[in-house]
């Protein structure tokens, strides 16, 4: 058995390797690093596949976030409602630009933000709401973007985790994950979904004037070269990751449907273990599976993580501690037990291996792992 690991990047290339070399060595002979035609191709692909108007890479996930915010001419102390169960980069740009960042739990079936919560943490400075796609699957757009309508509120989609997710709109159309809100963000981390070799991001928009201004913003706040008219960032996507991105793009839906596979694998496995919490999915999305995360239902879960390495089965804790009781963003509005769910989830989630690689017999050994772990873990 091919040795299990959470993201199994080396099996993946091995599959594209003559297409990638192929592609690299085109561009290393043409030492069009920065802004070349690769970057143009990977964007207007990009494009046709979202089916968005406007797709602006750019350095990162983190950048992209960053990038949005400062395209909405937010002032300091302006509020922007994020979810406290998430990776860090949401409330950290939000913070990095003198913004205040007002946490909402999550939903104890889909992890993603809570309506309710949303609804009740809007007040008169509030200017923008950033729902996180967690873990592959859609936030609950309709009312977000509803809600944002009435409060007239800027919506910036985080879709690092979720990018080709379908959101399902009630009259039956639907839309890709970051193609819904104002602007949409991404990250080609090489974990990702799409992942390049490196880093990597991009912003969505269907937004003409948002555009524009995005596209200033990456390239220092420049529209006419060495003309520095509002102040910007220096952010990037270099050709050879464009160019990666663009093979693996073609690959992305066939990654897609073999992350599905593992987790119908892992579903079907724990379907009757009542210790296992296998991921819910909302009737308005579908999931992409960027994670297979479950809630432990009375395990231990350090003997439970310390039996699946001793089988050398990796499992991760996305993630363990929520923003709220972060050290960095300690706030005097928010004490331990203020958000029930995420504290719950952060004390009780855990993620198994997923990739577009897993096959049978690892698939087979991972959930038999798991199967006894529980038996010996249980409370
Ligand atoms: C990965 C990720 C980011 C940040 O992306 P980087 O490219 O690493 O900066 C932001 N938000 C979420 C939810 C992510 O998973």
């Amino acid at each position: 058995m091919r040795k299990i690991q959470m993201v199994d990047l080396q099996s993946q290339y091995q599959q594209i390797k003559l297409e990638i070399q192929q592609s690299l060595s085109e561009i290393l002979e043409s030492a069009a690093f920065i802004n070349g035609a690769a970057v143009k191709s990977f964007q207007q692909n990009l494009e046709t596949y979202l089916a968005v108007k406007h797709v602006i890479p750019c350095a990162n996930g983190t950048d992209a976030l960053q990038v949005s915010l400062m395209a909405l001419d937010l002032q300091p102390g302006d509020e922007v409602i994020t979810s406290t169960f998430t990776f860090i980069s949401t409330a950290e740009v939000i913070a990095l630009l003198r913004l205040t960042p007002v946490l909402v739990d999550v939903e104890p079936d889909t992890f993603n933000m809570n309506m309710q919560a949303v609804q009740k943490a809007i007040t008169a400075k509030t200017k923008a709401i950033i729902p996180v796609h967690l873990f592959g699957q859609c936030a609950d757009m309709e009312s977000i973007m509803e809600l944002a309508k009435q409060h007239n509120l800027f919506v910036i989609e985080d879709a690092c985790q979720s990018i080709g997710a379908d959101y399902k709109f009630k009259n039956a159309t639907s839309k890709k994950a970051g193609t819904i809100g104002h602007i949409g963000c991404t990250s080609f981390f090489p974990s990702k979904n799409l992942g390049c070799y490196g880093d990597g991001g991009a912003i969505f928009t269907n937004d003409d004037h948002l555009a524009k201004k995005i596209r200033i913003l990456v390239n220092h706040g420049m529209e006419v070269r060495y003309y520095h008219d509002i102040v910007g960032v220096n952010s990037r996507l270099d050709s050879i990751q464009a160019a990666i991105l663009d093979i693996k793009l073609k690959y992305l839906e066939k990654y897609m449907a073999a992350r599905r596979q593992a987790a119908a694998f892992y579903d079907n496995a724990f379907a009757d273990c009542d210790y296992l919490k296998t991921p819910s999915i909302a009737d308005f999305t579908n999931h992409v599976y960027h994670q297979y995360t479950l809630v432990l239902n009375g395990v231990d879960r350090e003997r439970l993580i310390a039996y699946m390495a001793e089988r050398q089965v990796p499992v991760m804790i996305y993630y363990p501690v929520p923003l709220h009781l972060q050290k960095a963003y300690k706030d005097p509005r928010y004490q331990s037990g203020d958000f029930p769910v995420s504290e719950h989830l952060a004390a009780n989630v855990i993620s198994l291996p997923m990739h577009s690689e897993l096959d049978n017999e690892q698939l087979q050994y991972i959930t038999e792992s798991l199967l006894n772990a529980v038996e010996i873990c249980k409370l």
